[in-house]
């Protein structure tokens, strides 16, 4: 089983190739931004709660994050392994996520960085913000406190899973296939 943490700040391309990575690799793709997302859709208490972080592009607290991702891994007893989009985002993600993965015999096979500069970043936000309806995508100010909550609570993860041996990055600056190959290079290793 691989269990395979993509990280990368907001707009730099982990759900779009999430999709690439899912099928060429068979895992279950868990993107929590999405499954908040869809409890928002849904009017679910749990989106209601998350919707009143994420308008202002704060990250939701770890214990409804952590319960609500360890729900979507126990749906999923089948998988031959995960793609975690946006999860972990803060250290006590991250030893949550590894205690829970320990007790069913299992662990963080590796972790894969999407690297670009936060103006480029940005700039392509505020574009899909055109499209995509998300309120956290159409407001500057939103856009670079997420980068705010990213620099704090996110960036240190790097260094915990460095420690492991786990940690590797890619350049995601270029076309999609582009950087899709770049991550099959490093996926092709690891399965
Ligand atoms: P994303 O779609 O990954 O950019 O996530 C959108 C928003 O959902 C974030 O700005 C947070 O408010 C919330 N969110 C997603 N994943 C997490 C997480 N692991 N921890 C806390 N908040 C999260």
């Amino acid at each position: 089983m691989i269990n395979i943490v993509l990280f990368g700040k907001p707009g730099a391309g982990k759900g779009t190739q999430a999709e690439f990575l899912k099928e060429k690799y068979n895992l279950v793709h868990l993107s929590t931004g999405d499954i908040f997302r869809f409890n928002i859709k849904n009017d679910t208490e749990l989106g209601k709660l998350a919707k009143t972080f994420m308008d202002k592009g704060d990250l939701v607290p770890d214990e409804v994050t952590i319960n609500m991702l360890q729900s979507e891994v126990d749906k999923n007893p089948d998988a031959a392994g995960f793609l975690f989009d946006g999860f972990p985002r803060t250290i006590a993600q991250a030893e949550a996520l590894d205690s829970f993965l320990e007790n069913k015999g299992q662990n963080i096979t590796a972790t894969v960085a999407l690297e670009a500069d936060d103006n480029i970043l940005v700039a392509r936000l505020l574009e899909r913000g055109k499209t995509s309806g998300r309120p956290d995508d159409q407001d500057e100010e939103k856009i670079r406190n997420r980068y705010e909550e990213y620099n704090q609570k996110t960036a240190p993860l790097m260094n915990y899973y460095k420690n492991q041996g786990k940690f590797f990055a890619v350049d995601g600056i270029g076309t999609i296939a582009e950087v899709n190959e770049r991550l099959n290079m490093i996926f092709d290793k690891l399965v």
